[in-house]
């Protein structure tokens, strides 16, 4: 049994009030908040160990690398990598998935050259194909979306018969909530000779990570949204895959040896990290995935799909609730619309009650196009969520919604006042 109490006064800020109400937090998918074990990290960090990593030979150096070092042991086996050689930090998912495409996608691809990506992604793991298509005359195609949010599996069978060079899908996806069936689609895609990177951005705060047993070649993901600090993430891929990549930034820390005549560069995993690496969100990054290593993965799991449920089950007795994605499998994400209201606007009222929660595109327009909607609201939660917390958003949007429709008032279960 899951202490939600206990857990949420591990979160300084979920005392805090919004528009004078309490605050409801439910844009985990944004951005995560961060346990005391974080904060306190950085700051230790910042009182007593800062230096520059790998440089110097003196004592605060050493210090500084070595837990910069051993936070790269910690993520691998948080994603289950077979060597922290394998982890390469970058400021993030986005950074990460750019890093693939300029240095393995510029390397490895040339003209005519099939990418593939799916309806559901995030423009972060659209554009850097876009670009890197544009530099090497590759093409792109989009796996289709079924009408319930899930990808459709015999489009994606006959596009794998177009034989990419690399399939680029997200694990969950940021705006309806889809857990994709990566790893089947991960063999059916090696199968035809293609490489797959995974962007784990949205599954890794919900879902133990095992990158070999997925079996993708890429995995990417963001500290932030796993309650780390932001500007900090990581890629992960196959040794061997590594050490055939180029560089892509080059500078200090990435060397070997430098002349004018030519430069020798590191080995893994320094040869993709140029200049000063964000040392202090490393550190808050350890400390964030120490915290989640120490709780129960799998009742956390459940506590999300309660929060999830009931939330649908609520709200879907709001008139004209009308909610976006129904895939059977996927995180605690719910993406909804409501008739004849505006989402900006639905937003913009559970923000005057405390409640946060995201409204517009998501940053995923091409599934949007698909959808045929603007954009959609989306609760997104995380394990410190209630279900108190669930109750009082599905009271707080009913009431708005019979507001601003003037419909007549339905039975709630909740009290809307403070
Ligand atoms: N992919 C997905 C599925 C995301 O949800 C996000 C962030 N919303 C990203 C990639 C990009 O992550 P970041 O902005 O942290 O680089």
């Amino acid at each position: 049994m899951l202490d939600i109490d206990r857990l949420r006064a591990d979160f300084p800020i979920l005392d805090e009030r919004a528009h004078d109400q309490p605050l409801i937090y439910f844009d985990n998918a944004a951005t995560t908040q961060k346990p005391r074990a974080v904060i306190e990290a950085q700051s230790q960090y910042y009182r007593h160990s800062n230096a520059n990593v790998h440089r110097a030979s003196h004592y605060l150096s050493s210090r500084a690398t070595e837990a910069f070092e051993q936070a790269r042991h910690n993520v691998a086996r948080f994603i289950g990598a077979a060597s922290p050689r394998e982890i390469i930090w970058t400021r993030g998912a986005t950074e990460a998935i750019n890093l693939v495409a300029h240095s393995y996608g510029r390397s490895q691809l040339g003209s005519g050259d099939l990418i593939l990506v799916s309806t559901l992604e995030h423009h972060a793991n659209i554009v850097p194909w876009q670009l890197l298509a544009e530099q090497v005359g590759a093409r792109i195609e989009a796996i289709p979306l079924l009408d319930d949010g899930s990808l459709d599996p015999i489009a994606y069978r006959q596009l794998l018969q177009q034989n990419p060079r690399l399939v680029a899908l997200t694990h969950a996806s940021n705006a309806l909530g889809t857990l994709n069936p990566v790893a089947e689609m991960t063999r059916a895609a090696q199968g035809v000779g293609a490489k797959v990177l995974i962007d784990g951005a949205q599954s890794t705060p919900h879902l133990a990570i095992d990158v070999q047993a997925l079996g993708c070649d890429f995995f990417v993901f963001s500290g932030h949204k796993v309650f780390g600090p932001t500007g900090i993430g990581a890629l992960w891929a196959r040794e061997s895959l590594l050490e055939a990549m180029p560089p892509w930034q080059a500078g200090g820390e990435m060397i070997e040896h430098v002349s004018f005549a030519s430069t020798r560069f590191a080995g893994l995993p320094f040869k993709f990290e140029a200049g000063t690496p964000n040392i202090a969100g490393v550190i808050g990054l350890n400390a964030a995935i120490g915290y989640l290593q120490q709780l129960d993965r799998q009742a956390i799991e459940a506590h999300e799909m309660q929060l999830l449920n009931r939330a649908l089950a609520l709200c879907s007795e709001i008139p004209g609730f009308r909610p976006v994605g129904q895939a059977a499998q996927r995180v605690s994400l719910m993406s909804f619309c409501i008739d004849g209201l505006h989402q900006q606007d639905i937003g913009l009222m559970l923000d005057q009650h405390g409640i946060a929660v995201r409204a517009g595109h998501h940053c995923a327009m091409p599934l949007m196009q698909r959808l045929g909607l603007p954009g959609t609201l989306r609760a997104s939660f995380a394990f410190y969520n209630t279900l108190e917390e669930v109750e009082r958003f599905a009271a707080v949007l009913g009431q708005i919604v019979r507001e601003q429709t003037r419909r007549p008032p339905q039975h709630s279960a909740v009290s809307v006042a403070d």
